[in-house]
C-alpha cells in the first residue's frame, strides 16, 4: 500500500525561487509514489493574519495556481483547503490538552517566528495570541487527520513535526496505538538564499523572486544582487563562492554554462553586469514554462475551483475515516 503524504502551505503570498527549490521540487519528485494531500492551510494563516482575511482568500488561490504551475498533478494530488476540514479543528482541540503551555513557548520554530513578528506581538511577546501559540498543535492534527506519515519539510519545520510525534506519542500511550508517528523528508535544499546575500530568501524578508515576477521585476531584483565585494573593476579575477549571482546561475543555468561562467568569473575575463544580464536571462527561460502553465489557470479559474473541491472531497472522506479512530479510543464515539 503507498504511504500517505500530508504537507502544507500557509496562503500569505506567492511562491518564491525559495518554495521552488526548497519545498517545491520535492513534492513534484514525490507526488508519482504516494498518496498525496496538499493542505492550503488558511486557518494557520489566519493565525498571524486574522485582521486580514482578504489576503489569506486571495492567495488560498494564488498559491495553488502556482503549485500547479511548477508540475503539481491534481490527477495525483489532493490540494485541499484547510478550513474546509473541521475533524483538523476537532483534532486540535483534543490533542490541545496533551501538550503544556511551556513546551509550545519553548518550541524553537515559534521562538523564532515570534521573535520575527514584533509589529504583531511587540518585543516582549506580550500580545501574542492563544491560537499562535497553539498553531502546532494544529500542525499536528493537519498531518494526523490523514493518517500522514511522511511530512516534506524545510529544516526550520523540524521542531514542529517532532511536536507532533509527542504529541501522537502521548495519545497512543493514553488512548491506546491510534495514530502513526510521521516521519520527515527533508528537501535537498533546506535553505536557499537570497539575491541580497542573505542566508534565507523569505516573503517578508523582502528578498524574495517570485514565480509570477515579470521581466521588468527580475531586471529589478538580479540588477541589485550581491557580487564578490573584492571585484572592484570589470576585468579583477573574482571568487564565484561569494557571489550571489553565480548562486543563482547554478539553479536555474545548464552546466555548461555554469562551468563557463565559473572560470571566466575566476579568470577576471567576465565583468558583473554581463553575468547580470545573463541571469536574467536563465531565469526568464526558466521560470517561461512555469508562467505558461499558470496562465492556464488565470483564464480558467472554474478549473482551479474543480481542483479544490475534489481533493477536498477526498481529504474530507480521509478525515472522516481517521476522526472515527479517534473518537473510538477516546471513547466519545455516542
Ligand atoms: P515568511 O517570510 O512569511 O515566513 P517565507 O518566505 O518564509 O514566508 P513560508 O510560507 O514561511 O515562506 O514557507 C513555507 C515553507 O517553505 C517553509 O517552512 C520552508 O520549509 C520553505 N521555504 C521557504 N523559504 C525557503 C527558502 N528560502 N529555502 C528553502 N525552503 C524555503
Ligand atoms: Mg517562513
Amino acid at each position: 500500500m503507498r504511504k500517505t503524504i500530508l504537507t502544507g502551505l500557509r496562503p500569505t503570498g506567492n511562491l518564491h525561487l525559495g518554495h521552488l527549490f526548497g519545498a517545491g521540487q520535492n513534492y513534484v519528485r514525490l507526488q508519482d509514489d504516494y498518496e498525496f494531500y496538499l493542505e492550503i492551510a488558511d486557518v494557520q494563516a489566519l493565525t498571524d493574519n486574522f485582521d486580514n482575511p482578504e489576503k489569506v482568500r486571495k492567495n488560498v488561490y494564488e498559491i495553488t495556481k502556482d503549485l500547479l504551475a511548477i508540475g503539481l498533478d491534481p490527477e495525483k494530488v489532493n490540494f485541499f483547503i484547510q478550513s474546509k476540514i473541521p475533524e483538523i479543528a476537532e483534532l486540535t482541540v483534543y490533542y490541545s490538552n496533551l501538550v503544556t503551555v511551556a513546551r509550545l513557548q519553548r518550541n524553537p520554530t515559534v521562538k523564532t517566528e515570534i521573535s520575527q513578528k514584533k509589529e504583531l506581538f511587540g518585543n516582549s511577546g506580550e500580545s501574542i495570541t492563544y491560537g499562535f501559540l497553539g498553531y502546532p498543535v494544529s500542525q499536528a492534527a493537519d498531518i494526523t487527520a490523514f493518517d500522514g506519515e511522511v511530512v516534506p519539510v524545510g529544516d526550520d519545520q523540524l521542531p514542529l513535526l517532532e511536536q507532533c510525534r509527542e504529541i501522537v506519542r502521548k495519545f497512543n500511550s493514553i488512548y491506546g496505538d491510534t495514530l502513526k508517528e510521521p516521519e520527515a523528508v527533508l528537501s535537498k535544499n533546506t535553505r536557499i538564499k537570497g539575491l541580497d546575500g542573505n542566508e534565507k530568501m523569505g516573503k517578508s524578508l523582502g528578498n524574495a523572486v517570485y514565480l509570477v515576477d515579470d521581466e521588468e521585476t527580475i531586471k529589478k531584483k538580479v540588477m541589485g544582487a550581491v557580487t564578490d565585494p573584492e571585484k572592484i573593476k570589470k576585468d579583477d579575477p573574482a571568487n564565484p563562492d561569494v557571489c550571489m549571482v553565480y548562486y543563482y546561475h547554478k539553479l536555474v543555468n545548464n552546466e555548461e554554462n555554469i562551468n563557463t561562467i565559473c572560470s571566466e568569473c575566476k579568470k577576471g575575463s567576465r565583468g558583473c553586469v554581463q553575468c547580470k544580464k545573463e541571469l536574467i536571462e536563465a531565469m526568464k527561460d526558466f521560470l517561461r514554462p512555469i508562467q505558461e502553465r499558470r496562465k492556464f489557470y488565470e483564464e480558467n479559474p472554474e478549473e482551479v475551483d474543480k481542483i479544490l473541491q475534489k481533493g477536498t472531497e477526498a481529504a474530507r472522506s480521509k478525515a472522516i475515516e481517521q476522526m472515527a479512530k479517534v473518537r473510538k479510543a477516546m471513547k466519545i464515539d455516542y
